[in-house]
């Protein structure tokens, strides 16, 4: 971004209709979720947290392998209801729209740790972490240009439905929880909402932002890519596989984020268990030993001339099973 363009996005930033974008979009989902994590002290339950862990990998995996790897990369192919249901999983997660989602990640992917970079540590670890979630960005609020990073996911009317109805979807799910709490048990309603909703997406949303900001900051890199993306190996359980970033950015279309066969990947067993009851199919993944070979090859280019094809993998190296 050049500063002409930095100046005009800031005084764009500045008129009402851009804030009213910003409350809508970020700030009030935001507030929304800590106000309901007040009451968590007062209502804690043993089967409330169940529940709350159950919807954490649920929502978790509907994030890693629904709007990441499925709708974001399309690494895998599948029916289209399952595809909706994955979605719907990813926007109950309640980390935005699942449009936005999806054009914020692959602005991540096509500018990664540059300033056009929505959310690169690279200049702030904060910024990286979650200042970054106040900052206007008319790539995203203005929906001819959001549409040319999500245009396939534009013709779907469901996508636009989930993007829309991202907090009603909450409101659904706190009603449905404190119904069947309340059926299960008189007074277990009101902890298995807040459990299953405010704390559980408080939850998701704190392991969203570190993957954002120290799985680009504090690791080891296996491959040369032109970003400063890492492999946390710690990160990778609770993050479902998100951790292994740093081969995630070297192949971004594989399905698979851990290369090697002691990097545990949750979010892929889950795409293999879909695969084996038919639902999932041409699975792209990265050739371990091609992978080996490119990267060295990547580490020898990057010595001499940086290549940009490197950035977004290469497809050559991808096979489809
Ligand atoms: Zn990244
Ligand atoms: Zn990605």
């Amino acid at each position: 971004m050049s500063i002409e363009e930095g100046e005009a996005v800031e005084k764009e930033a500045s008129t009402p209709r851009a804030r009213w974008w910003l409350f809508r979009k970020r700030i009030l989902p935001i507030a929304l979720t800590y106000a309901g994590l007040v009451l968590a002290p007062f209502c804690f339950s043993i089967s409330g947290a169940v529940v709350a862990m159950l919807l954490l990998v649920l929502t978790g995996l509907g994030v890693t392998v629904g709007l990441h790897r499925l709708l974001t990369h399309r690494s895998f192919s599948t029916y289209r209801w399952v595809e909706r249901t994955l979605a719907t999983l990813g926007a109950l997660a309640f980390q935005g729209g699942v449009v936005d989602w999806v054009a914020i990640h692959r602005l991540h992917h096509a500018h990664c740790d540059t300033e056009d970079d929505p959310h690169t540590p690279r200049y702030s670890f904060w910024r990286g972490h979650f200042l970054w979630l106040f900052r206007y960005d008319p790539r995203l609020a203005d929906q001819n240009l959001k549409a040319r990073y999500v245009r396939d996911l534009c013709k779907d009317p469901y996508m636009e439905f989930l993007e829309h109805w991202s907090i009603g979807l909450q409101g659904l799910l706190f009603l449905v929880l404190y119904l069947v709490g309340n059926f299960v048990e008189p007074d277990l309603g009101l902890s298995w909402a807040v459990y299953g909703v405010f704390v559980r997406a408080t939850a998701l949303q704190q392991m969203a932002w570190i993957v954002n900001s120290v799985s680009h900051t504090w690791g080891y890199r296996t491959y040369a890519t032109r970003d400063q993306s890492v492999n946390c190996w710690w990160l990778t359980l609770p993050s479902l596989g998100e951790g292994w970033h740093n081969n995630h950015h070297a192949y971004p279309k594989s399905a698979s984020f851990g290369l090697r066969w002691y990097e545990l990947d949750l979010g892929f067993v889950a795409i293999r268990l879909l695969q084996a009851l038919h639902l999932a199919w041409d699975v792209v993944l990265a050739d371990e030993e091609v992978a080996d070979r490119a990267a060295a090859q990547t580490t020898m280019k990057r010595e001499r001339v940086p290549d940009p094809s490197r950035q977004q993998g290469d497809p050559g190296h991808l096979v489809r099973r």
